[in-house]
């Protein structure tokens, strides 16, 4: 096997020396177990969460464990009498490697959907795509004709954010890194507007594109950004609190928000949330989801990578803002 082990907990951006590739020889397989050969590994902002000591929402990778890491696979051997081998499986949480021994019962066999490419499956049908979806739904309750922030746009999340915001009659303006990527939000992905942050003064561009205020802001990025952001909330508008990607190379707490009293006098409901805790909702959510692709509602990329010795130089991507939609690494061919 080859499993990405984790050496030391990065200090600011992922280094070199802090995850090292290991080979060893594949044991054997435990009774109820299938041993799956991964396709997909998905790259998330959340691996690096998961590098440090934080205090998160789940416990730090320990130093000389294998990376925890989400992915789609083969299954190549089976000792689970439901699963057969051939099966292609999502294996919630297992570990960045070529192969991953997991009990059967933990893995979630993925239907054959015709038209449909396996990578939607880590992207509008898999964890990011619930993410915006119940994040979006249960916690911003987007209304008809309301005006809906995201930021991080063209990213995973973000993207599909902003389209289930169009679905519901918002409004929608959504904040990126690049001209390209504000072009793919507005041409592509049907959005209202988009605001480049690296090129233009978000607090303006928020005030032209946004005359009625804002009445959502999904949030993945905090920083300045969220802070111009809180400055233009309407009364009794709603923050679902999805991730605040600016922070997590950072090596001393950041600042802020600035405008944090103005959540009082708006009465806004500012919710955080882990997407771990809608598990038990994922078939409801990937239902809406499927049926609004099925209905070309719903525009999607991936950005992927090849090979699994590239994931941790390609988390970068993240960071950089280089990628577009979904970023995985292609592991094995289909
Ligand atoms: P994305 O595909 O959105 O990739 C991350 C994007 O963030 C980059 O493409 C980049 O785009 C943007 N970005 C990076 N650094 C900065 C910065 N300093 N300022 C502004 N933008 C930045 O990743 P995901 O869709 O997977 O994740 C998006 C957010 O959602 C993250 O914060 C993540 O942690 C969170 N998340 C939370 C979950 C939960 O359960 N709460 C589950 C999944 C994700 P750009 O070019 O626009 O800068």
């Amino acid at each position: 096997n080859q499993t990405w082990v984790l050496r030391q907990r990065p200090v600011g951006d992922i280094k070199d020396t802090d995850l090292e590739l290991v080979e060893s020889p594949l044991g054997e397989l435990a009774d109820g177990s299938v041993r799956v050969k991964t396709i997909y590994l998905s790259l998330d902002p959340t691996n690096r969460i998961w590098m440090s000591d934080a205090d998160a929402y789940l416990p730090p990778v320990g130093i000389g464990e294998g990376m925890r890491g989400g992915s789609i696979g083969v299954v190549t051997q089976s000792n689970h009498l439901l699963i057969q081998a051939g099966a292609i499986v999502n294996t919630g949480l297992s570990q960045w490697a070529l192969y991953n021994d997991i009990p059967g019962d933990m893995v979630n066999v993925l239907p054959d959907i015709p038209g449909l490419p396996l990578t939607a499956f880590m992207g509008p049908l898999g964890a990011t795509g619930m993410t915006a979806y119940f994040g979006l739904t249960d916690i911003g309750k987007p209304q008809a004709g309301e005006t809906l922030v995201v930021s991080a746009a063209a990213g995973a999340v973000g993207s599909m954010v902003g389209q289930i915001g169009k679905i519901h009659g918002c409004r929608v303006v959504g904040i990126a890194g690049s001209d390209d990527k504000c072009q793919w939000l507005t041409e592509t992905a049907g959005f209202d507007a988009a605001i480049n942050y690296k090129r233009e003064n978000v607090a303006e561009a928020l005030d032209r594109h946004c005359p009625d205020g804002i009445d959502i802001n999904f949030e993945n990025v905090g920083g300045e950004i969220m802070d111009a952001v809180i400055a233009r909330l309407n009364d009794f508008s709603r923050m679902p609190l999805c991730g605040l990607i600016s922070s997590y190379n950072d090596t001393e707490a950041t600042p802020g928000p600035y405008n944090f009293a103005n959540l009082l006098m708006r009465r806004t409901l500012l919710k955080g949330f882990i997407i771990l805790d809608y598990l038990d909702r994922f078939p409801e959510g990937m239902q809406a989801m499927a049926a609004w692709l099925a209905e070309g509602k719903i525009h999607y990329e991936t950005d992927i990578v090849e090979g699994l010795e590239n994931a941790p130089s390609s988390l970068e991507r993240l960071f950089s803002g280089k990628n577009l939609g979904k970023l995985v690494v292609r592991v094995s061919q289909e």
